[in-house]
Formats: C-alpha cells, structure tokens, sequence
C-alpha cells in the first residue's frame, strides 16, 4: 500500500476534468442540476484554500444536440460547427453555475501549439495564472472550432494532464463515467480487480488500459493512462473517479471508489517537464548503444553517438531520441537544425566546422535540455487514432 493519498481538502491546487457525458444528455442537453452541485463541491475546495482549474469537456457533444445533427460519425466541419454552438452553451453554464456560489468564470480555449510551444505555453500559463490571482476559475476546454484533425489534442484528458503540468498543481481528478482502473475490462472479465492505488504507471499498468471509450467521450482509459504519465511524473498526483452521482467531488472525499495514482518522488524541473510532456516531438534522433550508456549517466548527445535522424525541426525543438530497438529513451531539444544533423551525424565533434562550414555546438542535445523518459514512457503520448474518436460520432 503506497502512502500519501490525503484528503482532497489538503491539496493546494487541484484540476479537475469533466466528461462530456457527465454534462450532456443527448436528448435533453445540458445537465445543470448535476453541474450546480459540481459547482458546489468546487466552492467548498476553494472556501478551503485550494485554487481549482477546471477543464469541461462537452462542447461538441451539446453544440450536436441544440443543431438537432443526426446520431453517427460527423465530418470535421461539422463538429467544428457543433463546438462552436456547444462551447458558447457550455460556458454561460459553468458562469451562471458558479456565480451562485459567488465564483466568478474565466474561459480559457486553448490549441494544441499553446501548450507545445514554448513561447506560447508560457503565455497560456500567465493569463491562467493571472485568472488564479483574481480569484477566478478558469474554465478551459480545446479551441474545436479551429482543431484540425492533424493539429489536436483531441482528448481532454491528456490537455488537463498539460494543464495540471503547466500550472504546477499537485492533483488532478478525471471525473468520467469510469470510476476507476481494473486490471481488465470489468464488463468483458468477470475476475477483473479495482486498483485504488496505482505506485507507479509500469508497462503492466498501461496493458490494463486497453482502448475503451464510452459514445460521448473521446477517451477511453488509454488516455487516462497517458494523462497519468504527463501528471505523475511532473509530481501532480491523479484521481480517475466517476462523476455519475450528484455531488462527484464530496463523494470521493466521503470514501467513494477511485484510482489513486501516486506522484513521483522525483519530480524534474518546469522546463523538463515542459519537455517531457510534448505531444508531438518534431523529430527522431536514434542513438548507439554508447550514446545511449552516456545519455543514462547523465552526459550529452555527441554527434558521434548518433545513428541516424529523422524529421523536420529547427534548433531548439523537441526531439524524441530512441535506442537502436525503436525505445524512446529521452527527449530533448535539438541543438542542430534537421538538415545540419543528419549532415554531422555519427561524425566526431572535431569535424563538425569542416562539414558545416561553422563552428557548431559540441553537443546535438545538450544535458541541461534533455530529460530521461522512465521505462513506463516508452511510448509517452501516442496519438489517438481517429477510430476512437468517438465525440465524433
Ligand atoms: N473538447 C471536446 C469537447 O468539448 C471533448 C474532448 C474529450 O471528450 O476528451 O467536446
């Protein structure tokens, strides 16, 4: 049994994401009874002294409901229509439902490029930040009606894990029609048993995921799982617990069933972090076995370690670096752009002005800008494939 699961009342800054289906039913909208009570226990957290994010799913799932679109897959347009319907909808909700508790809402959209470049990331984090200052709870949610389905985040369980990264809090809950994670499908396996508390995301973990997602909600307990990586090992602890009861939150406080996921005792530096939670590294480097000996104990990335390259970036963007048997064992941001890598890979740094025709930096990746990726985070952040895209459908 793993210590430290404590009270929600005794977390000091708490993100907490909502499901679509939590929010919306499909026939009759939104479910303001249910959100007003949400509301309520987000009211006593804060009365508390804990600051609370939200992230409210539920834009596209209520945009199709108030279009009257017809049930099945949507076209990209159209649920870009439907967020842009549904996220106006949405937001009035959570503004009316927390001024009753005398809180006041700020809406935040975001874009997958506002939290994966650095710039912009930072700019994100200050107005939330700001929002937090004033006192205001920042209701954020992606910008679907400009998310394309290349450029997304496309769940909003791993943008709250980004979120809970970008603003430094130490919990955050996944409030879903699941209440938790088994070690199998519990309506498929009738010997499937609740864990309530995860030490560690081991492979084992992640094979417990599988791909489930329910009709409203575009993730499924895979990207719960993804989301747990990019929050407990920036030292955020994670809850997944169901929403399906009135009053989701003071349930978990009253003992409720849930997923505990312990942080990591370890947790690395914000630009680290930053680092190790992109979404989409720009490129590829994959390394030797010295190269990845070297990495392991805490030394650069040498031109001379490097096999091959692969990508389009530019110096400063994040690169996954993957040993020879395809395993993503750092990341790190490039001190070569693409082309000039590939030109200086396997090359020993004395040769690097010849081949260049300028002095370049020692190192492609420098160790103050790389970070170790645990054996867990083999593969950190897959994509979601479009099938399981099911707010879509
Ligand atoms: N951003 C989507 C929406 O508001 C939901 C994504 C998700 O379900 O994870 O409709």
């Amino acid at each position: 049994m793993v210590k430290g699961r404590k009270p929600l009342a005794r977390y000091r800054r708490i993100v907490i994401k909502i499901g679509s289906a939590l929010l919306v039913d499909r026939q009759t909208g939104l479910k303001n009874g249910w959100l007003d009570g949400l509301c309520a226990d987000i009211a006593a957290l804060r009365a508390g002294g804990a600051d609370v994010l939200v992230v409210s799913s539920g834009a596209i799932a209520l945009g199709r409901t108030v279009l009257k679109l017809p049930a099945g897959l949507l076209k990209l347009e159209e649920s870009q229509a439907a967020a842009a319907v549904g996220q106006i909808a949405l937001a009035r909700a959570w503004s009316e439902s927390l001024s009753r508790d005398g809180i006041v809402a700020g809406q935040i959209l975001l874009t997958l490029g506002d939290t994966e470049e650095r710039r912009r990331y930072l700019n994100a984090r200050a107005t939330i930040s700001q929002l937090l200052k004033l006192g205001s709870i920042p209701i954020i949610n992606e910008n679907d009606t400009v998310a394309t389905t290349e450029i997304r985040y496309g769940d909003n369980d791993r943008l709250a894990a980004r979120v809970a990264t970008m603003t430094g809090a130490d919990l955050l809950i996944l409030l879903s029609d699941i209440d938790g994670l088994y070690t199998a499908p519990p309506h498929l396996d009738p010997d499937a048993r609740f864990l309530d508390t995860i030490a560690a995301i081991t492979p084992e973990i992640e094979a417990m995921a599988g791909g489930a997602a329910s009709e409203l909600s575009r993730g499924g307990m895979r990207t719960k799982i993804d989301a747990g990586k990019i929050a407990t090992g920036a030292g955020c602890a994670m809850i997944i617990a169901s929403g399906k009861i009135d009053h989701p939150l003071q349930t978990i406080e009253d003992g409720a069933r849930s997923s505990w996921f312990a942080p990591s005792g370890t947790p690395v530096t914000a630009r680290k972090t930053w680092i190790a939670g992109q979404l989409q590294p720009a490129g590829t480097i994959e390394v030797d076995t010295g190269a990845e000996t070297a990495l392991r104990s805490g030394k650069s990335l040498l031109p001379a370690g490097v096999r091959a390259v692969s990508g389009h970036f530019s110096r400063g963007d994040t690169v996954a670096i993957r040993g020879l048997d395809g395993r993503e064992i750092a990341r790190g941001l490039a001190g070569y752009d693409a082309e000039d890598a590939r030109r200086i890979a396997g090359k020993k740094s004395g040769e690097i002005a010849a081949i260049l025709g300028y002095a370049g930096r020692a190192a492609m990746v420098h160790r103050d800008d790389l970070v170790m990726m645990g054996a867990s985070a083999a593969r950190p952040f897959e994509t979601v494939e479009e099938g399981k895209d099911a707010a879509h459908a």
